[in-house]
């Protein structure tokens, strides 16, 4: 199991996990660029965005849901955050299974790359 976030799911790498369900992990980034800087990722080996198939939406859906429940539990809902999810070489994937960023807590700017 060469994937890194597939071991984070099978607890062989240590994380600071802040939500998990059956399908679902969220857990701290390890390099922060803002003071809430957390990654949602299915349990499931997902590559990238681009290896979505139609049976997989509401599992998209689900993690959104639980962005926006971290975004209020991290007290920025109000004050604003952003999602991101990178998807492949130039779109600034550096690890190879879907995750979705949850950043807030500073004025972000407001380029996007
Ligand atoms: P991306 O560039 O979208 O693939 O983002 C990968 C993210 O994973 C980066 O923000 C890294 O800081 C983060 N990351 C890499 N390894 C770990 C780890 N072991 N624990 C938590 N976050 C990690
Ligand atoms: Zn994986």
């Amino acid at each position: 199991m060469s994937c890194i976030f597939c071991q984070i799911v099978a607890g062989k790498i240590p994380s600071e996990i802040l939500y998990q369900d059956e399908e679902v992990l969220a857990f701290s980034d390890i390099h922060p660029i803002a003071s809430t800087h957390l990654l949602i990722i299915p349990k499931r080996h997902i590559p990238s965005l681009t290896h979505l198939s139609e049976e997989d939406l509401p599992l998209m859906g689900h993690m959104v849901n639980i962005a926006n429940q971290l975004a209020r539990r991290e007290g920025i809902a109000e004050s604003g955050y952003r999602l991101v999810i990178n998807c492949g070489k130039q779109g600034g994937q550096l690890v190879p299974h879907l995750h979705m960023h949850l950043i807030g807590g500073r004025r972000l700017t407001d380029e996007l790359g």
